[in-house]
Parts: structure tokens; C-alpha cells; sequence
């Protein structure tokens, strides 16, 4: 479909807003399928969240073998991951190859931001407009936008009069920060700051953590890529990926699944069994048992084991008290580390207790307790406005000029994740009410990313012009997530999942919890006429 100087009344048949892996995949999707697109990226080059997020030590915490695209046999044949865990850097330089290699770059506007999507329902064409003056008119507009890409700004009371030098983990200079020699104090001890806090810690003077909550960790145990399972995955690629789909969390877990509930062995086989898991590292310690990450009494043997855990592993004990974790296991999404408990041995660490909050930055640290920490850089590893933050910053209008942020005002509303009823032809690449941040992205994205392509393509064969999800099909869905999501303990904290980490925001779980039923209601939704769509 080539539409330039068409008489259509658009410019373009869709625009693509971000250039990370969702956005990257979808461009070379729509171009395959011969539709004209155009992709906008705020950033100066495509990766998205391996963009932003270069801090010291940023690592995927799923296995790069199944963290990659699976659209290219030739790519994932040609690419090797050095270790089974790769680094930033790594996962980088894989997206720039991509980007590279299937010509998407030619597609992406860099340096460049949308700032408003409107609806024309005459024309049933989005008009967008961008941070640069550019206006167009696209048919359909596809947010890939991500889910943790809206940092939340520091605001600490006194940061403007801080005399040395502050850094954001999600928006981290291109140059290497010289940690030597510093005074360095690291704010938030989530996944970043977890990842962080080790790498700083060998080259900074002396490092300062401020932690508000401790949490929960299990060792990553990374190591280089095992050329023998390289070989073995590479001979039959194509199988273990759809294996792999098949899987709740769309990933092979290297654990047998155990039928068994925490109390159906005694103590001695349960402390076996966590210490095993625990070697293993990685996600498989929520696996340990049936029940670990599902009932109160199951997850409390699994947080008591990690609690003891970083009892033994920390040398001081008022420090180890400090660093165990009040919450159950799996409330706030567990962090997955290398050397991050032992850390705290260092002689250069020291454990700060903001429980009660920062009190304010001065000229020269951090000031809690009315103890003030003399600092030469700090580091905020504080998160994101997760899910909707990006989305709501853009002015997206709907039918009779219906602004999405107050449609989601008291949380997100939308169709199986992909639309929102009131938005036809705006689609959302592992959008709030799809499984998204609780499975391995880049498989998932790649799901979405065929859903759209091919529904564009029906479309187009059917001569339809739109595409928009109806309102009874979308209430009925938002009730099933909730439903799946307060069958789990997932909610039962503060955290990004729910919006409880920003101060006056709805407090929803807008994530579908299981994977598979996920997959397989989107390929029954397809089969049965595009069921809860309404095609016009
Ligand atoms: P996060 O999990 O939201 O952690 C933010 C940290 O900052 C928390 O410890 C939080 O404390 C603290 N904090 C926030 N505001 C604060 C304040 N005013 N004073 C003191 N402390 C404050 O964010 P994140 O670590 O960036 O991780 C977000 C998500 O990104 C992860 O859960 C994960 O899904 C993803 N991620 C993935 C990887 C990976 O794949 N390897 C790596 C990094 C991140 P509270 O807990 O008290 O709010």
C-alpha cells in the first residue's frame, strides 16, 4: 500500500511511536506487509529501555536466547550472546545491528517526540504532530512506547543546591561516569539500584545506599554462553521458540515444575529445594514449589528462606536486619543480582535507613535522620511512571475529542491490551490488560507486533478502514484482569505494577496475569471474525 500524494486523506498508512524493540519490530513488520510507516523516537538511536538505561551494570535478567527476536531464522542463527545474561551494552549493539540489518532505521525519525495524536472521525485518520512542527496523517497510529519508560523526576527538597553531580540511571549520560576516587550515594534499591550498587561500589571511594524498602534478591549466577546449549537451541531455533510460547511467562525455565506445595515435604527436603533453586539463580526460585509465589503460607516459607539468606551472607547483623525484606515475596517485582548482598562486606558501603523519607539534599549529601552524608555524586535509581506514564503524557483524543488520560483517569481501560474502546486504528504495543511486564518482552512484543500486522492486512483485503474495540467486549475484559490479578499476592504492596509508587495515581493492576490463556483468547479473537471488534 503506497500511499504518497494519495487522495485518501493521509499521509502515511501508520505512524509508530518509539523506535525500542516493539517499535522496531513493527516497522520491519509493516514494511514486509508494504504499508507505509513512519517512526518517531525520542532518543538518538533505536533500543528504547537499552537506550536510556546504560547505568553501570544494567543486565537483562531474562536468558538472551529467548530475549531476542524470533521473526529472522537467518538473525538468530547469525547472532551470539556472550553470556547467557547479556549486558547493556550487548543487547545495544544487538538492536543497532537489527535496526541495521532490516533497514528499519530508514523509517525513524530520531531525536524526536509525539506530542499529540488526534482522531478525525470524517476522515478516520490520526492526525499527529510532533515535537518538531511536523504534522501527518496516518491511517493508523501504534503506540511502542514501553512500559518503563517514564522516569519519575527526582523532586528532594534541596537538589538544585547540591554542589556536586546527580545522575538518573534511566537517562544516563553516553559517557562513562569516574566513580574513582568519589564519595557515592545511590537512592532506590529496586532491579536498577540492585544492579548498580555492585558495580559502583568497586571503583567509588566510599558508597552510601539509601534504601526506603528492602527487597528481595536471587543471585542471577550469569555466566558465558554455553556453546553446547548455543548449538543445541540453534539446531531446532524455530521449535524452541514456539515451546517456548507455550510456557506461562512465554519462557523456558530451566526447572522441572514441581506438582508439589511447600507443606507437602518436610523442612528438611523445603530447605533442599530453595537451596537448589537458589544455585540455580535467576527467575526459577518462584517456581520452587506449586504454591511458593501463590498462597500467603507458601510464600512466606520462600520469603523466611531469602530472609535467612541474606542473614548468612552479610557479615554485620544490624545490616543484614536492615537489608530483609517486611513484604511478602513477589509484591514488588524481585530483583535478580550479581554479588548485591555480599556487597554490604565492603569496607566502602554503608546502609542508609530513609524508611522515613530523605529529608532534603544539601549543598553537600544527603540529609536523613538530621544526619547529613557528605557526597561528591549521587544517583537516583528511583523508577518509572510505569505503563501508562508515556501514554498519558501524549495528547491522545479519541472519538468526540475524548482525551485518553481522563478515560483512564481512575486506570487503564482497554481490550485485550491492544485497544481502547473510543480510539479506533490506535493500537498499543503490550498495552495495560495484556500480560506485557509479567512475561519475557520481546517474545510478547513479537506476538502483538503479528497481531497488528496481520489485522492491518485483513483490513486491507477486506477494504475495511477501521478497526476499534467495543465497549462490551472491553468492560468484560478489564473485569477478567482484575479478577486473575487479585487471585495473586501481587498487589498486596506498594509497587510500579499498581501505580502505588506515584503519589496520587489510580491504583489498578492493569496486567493480564497468565500468558498462555492470554495468547490463546488473541488467537480466538482473530478466528471468530475479529470478536469484540467492531470493523467498519
Ligand atoms: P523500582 O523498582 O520502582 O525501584 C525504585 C526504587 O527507588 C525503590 O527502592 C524505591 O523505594 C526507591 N525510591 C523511589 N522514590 C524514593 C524516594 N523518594 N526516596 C527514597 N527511595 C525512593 O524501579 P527500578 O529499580 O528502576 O525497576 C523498575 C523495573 O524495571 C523493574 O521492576 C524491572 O521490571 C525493570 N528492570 C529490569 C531490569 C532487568 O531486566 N535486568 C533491570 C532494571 C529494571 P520504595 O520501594 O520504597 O518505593
Amino acid at each position: 500500500m503506497n500511499n504518497a500524494g494519495n487522495t485518501a486523506g493521509y499521509d502515511i498508512d501508520a505512524v509508530v511511536v518509539g523506535a525500542g524493540f516493539a517499535g522496531m519490530a513493527m516497522v520491519r513488520k509493516l514494511r514486509e506487509l508494504d504499508f507505509t510507516v513512519r517512526c518517531f523516537e525520542h532518543g538518538s538511536d533505536v533500543g528504547g529501555t537499552w537506550y536510556w538505561n546504560r547505568y553501570p551494570g544494567a543486565r537483562c535478567d531474562a536468558p538472551s536466547m529467548q530475549y531476542s527476536y524470533q521473526f529472522s531464522e537467518e538473525l538468530q542463527q547469525d547472532w551470539h550472546w556472550t553470556e547467557i545474561y547479556a549486558a547493556q551494552p550487548e543487547i545495544l549493539s544487538y538492536a543497532q545491528h537489527v535496526a541495521d540489518r532490516f533497514s528499519i532505521r530508514d523509517h525513524i525519525t530520531f531525536n524526536t517526540s509525539i506530542t499529540q495524536a488526534h482522531y478525525d472521525e470524517k476522515t478516520a485518520c490520526w492526525e499527529v504532530e510532533t515535537d518538531a512542527g511536523e504534522s501527518l496523517r496516518a491511517r493508523f497510529c501504534i503506540m511502542a512506547t514501553g512500559n518503563l519508560s517514564s522516569r519519575l523526576k527526582p523532586n528532594f527538597e534541596g537538589l538544585d543546591d547540591f554542589a556536586g553531580s546527580w545522575y538518573q540511571t534511566s537517562n544516563w549520560p553516553h559517557e562513562q561516569v569516574d566513580f574513582t576516587g568519589k564519595r557515592v550515594g545511590v537512592v532506590g534499591t529496586g532491579s536498577t539500584g540492585i544492579q548498580a550498587i555492585p558495580v559502583i561500589a568497586e571503583q567509588a571511594k566510599q558508597l552510601s545506599v539509601f534504601q526506603r524498602t528492602p527487597q528481595f534478591s536471587v543471585p542471577a549466577n550469569n555466566a558465558p554462553q554455553d556453546l553446547e546449549y548455543e548449538a543445541n537451541i540453534k539446531a531446532d531455533y524455530a521449535n524452541f521458540r514456539a515451546q517456548n510460547y507455550t510456557k506461562p511467562l512465554a519462557m523456558a525455565i530451566d526447572v522441572k515444575r514441581n506438582p508439589l506445595k511447600t507443606f507437602d515435604v518436610d523442612e528438611h527436603e523445603r530447605r533442599e529445594r530453595f537451596e537448589a533453586s537458589w544455585n540455580q539463580g535467576g527467575i526459577a526460585m518462584q517456581f520452587t514449589f506449586r504454591d511458593s509465589a501463590t498462597t500467603m503460607e507458601g510464600n512466606e516459607a520462600l520469603s523466611d528462606y531469602l530472609r535467612d539468606k541474606i542473614g548468612e551472607i552479610v557479615a554485620d547483623p544490624a545490616t543484614a536486619e536492615l537489608l530483609k525484606p517486611k513484604h511478602i515475596f513477589g509484591c514488588k517485582r524481585p530483583c535478580i543480582d550479581t554479588d548485591y548482598f555480599a556487597t554490604y562486606n565492603r569496607d566502602n558501603v554503608t546502609l542508609v535507613d530513609c524508611s522515613a523519607g530523605i529529608e532534603r539534599i544539601t549543598a553537600s549529601g544527603i540529609q536523613v535522620d538530621g544526619v547529613e552524608h557528605e557526597l561528591d555524586i549521587i544517583v537516583f535509581a528511583t523508577g518509572f511512571d510505569a505503563i501508562t506514564g508515556t501514554l498519558n503524557n501524549i495528547d491522545i483524543r479519541g472519538r468526540r475529542g475524548l482525551a485518553l488520560k481522563d478515560k483512564w483517569a481512575d486506570g487503564p481501560r482497554a481490550y485485550l491490551g491492544l485497544q481502547s474502546a473510543g480510539f479506533p486504528n490506535l493500537f498499543t504495543i503490550s498495552g495495560p490488560g495484556s500480560p506485557s511486564v509479567l512475561t519475557n518482552m520481546v517474545p510478547t512484543i513479537e506476538q502483538h507486533v503479528n497481531w497488528i500486522g496481520d489485522c492491518l492486512a485483513h483490513l486491507r483485503d477486506a477494504a475495511l478502514a477501521t478497526i476499534e474495540a467495543r465497549q462490551d467486549a472491553e468492560d468484560p475484559w478489564v473485569e477478567r484482569v482484575q479478577a486473575l490479578a487479585d487471585s495473586t499476592l501481587w498487589g498486596a504492596c506498594d509497587n510500579w505494577y499498581t501505580g502505588g509508587n506515584v503519589a496520587g495515581k489510580a491504583r489498578v493492576f492493569p496486567i493480564y496475569v497468565d500468558w498462555v490463556s492470554y495468547r490463546e483468547k488473541c488467537e480466538e479473537v482473530v478466528a471468530n471474525g475479529y470478536e469484540g471488534f467492531a470493523l467498519g
